[in-house]
């Protein structure tokens, strides 16, 4: 699956998808996660991006113009979205998550300053909110929603087996994942469930089920 973000900070989370599972990912052709830098898609010759809004008020708005010119840019695959990241829009969850994890391609078009020409809605397939409160910009929850929808791909986690009783998966997105313990057994006082050293599988199954919310 490819991931295109759209944002005038290219680099800004460059160390976070060279880590870990996402970088595994990558290097396994499971995912390809694309940032375009917006600056190079304007036409002005200082490489602008933003204008001060029509109508007066505080701050600066992202003009259409460099974000069409990039959204065309990018080689859209059949089964893609445009995801414009908005604190206003649709908040996002797991089950959109798995939606997205089905797709060929996720374009995130990431806002800065006060936001982005109203206009560009028309070349947008949704607008999505990572949670009731405002971030400076977009690339944050791009970020959340690449690695959120990542780990849902076939073969990006080790074992298939994480993500069955992982908490939000099930049908109503309901369940939260039993609590875990490691090693050591004891820890200031603080024992591990006798039910979990016993290697009974059955009663601990039985044990974890009762445990999950
Ligand atoms: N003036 C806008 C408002 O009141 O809704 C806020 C703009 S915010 C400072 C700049 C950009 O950050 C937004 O265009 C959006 O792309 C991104 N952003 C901020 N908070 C976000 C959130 N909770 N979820 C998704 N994107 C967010």
């Amino acid at each position: 699956m490819k991931f295109d973000i759209i944002t005038i900070f290219p680099k800004i989370l460059d160390s976070y998808f060279n880590e870990s599972i996402l970088k595994r990912a990558q290097k396994n052709k499971k995912v390809k996660i694309i940032t375009h830098d917006l600056r190079k898609c304007s036409k002005d010759k200082h490489k602008n991006t933003d204008d001060s809004p029509y109508g007066g008020g505080p701050g600066m708005i992202m003009m259409i113009q460099p974000l069409y010119n990039c959204l065309k840019k990018i080689r859209r695959k059949k089964n893609s979205r445009v995801i414009m990241l908005d604190p206003a829009g649709k908040q996002f969850d797991q089950k959109t998550a798995l939606r997205y994890s089905k797709l060929d391609q996720l374009i995130f078009i990431c806002g800065r300053y006060e936001g982005i020409d109203e206009r560009i809605s028309n070349y947008v397939d949704e607008k999505i909110s990572i949670g009731p409160y405002v971030l400076s910009g977009g690339e944050l929850g791009a970020a959340v929603i690449t690695e959120a929808v990542a780990r849902l791909i076939p073969g990006v986690l080790g074992s298939k087996d994480s993500l069955q009783y992982e908490t939000f998966s099930g049908e109503k997105s309901d369940i939260v994942e039993y609590p875990q313990y490691t090693r050591p057994e004891s820890f200031k006082d603080m024992n591990v469930p006798k039910i979990l050293l016993s290697g009974n599988h059955k009663e601990i199954d039985k044990w974890r089920k009762n445990k999950k919310k």
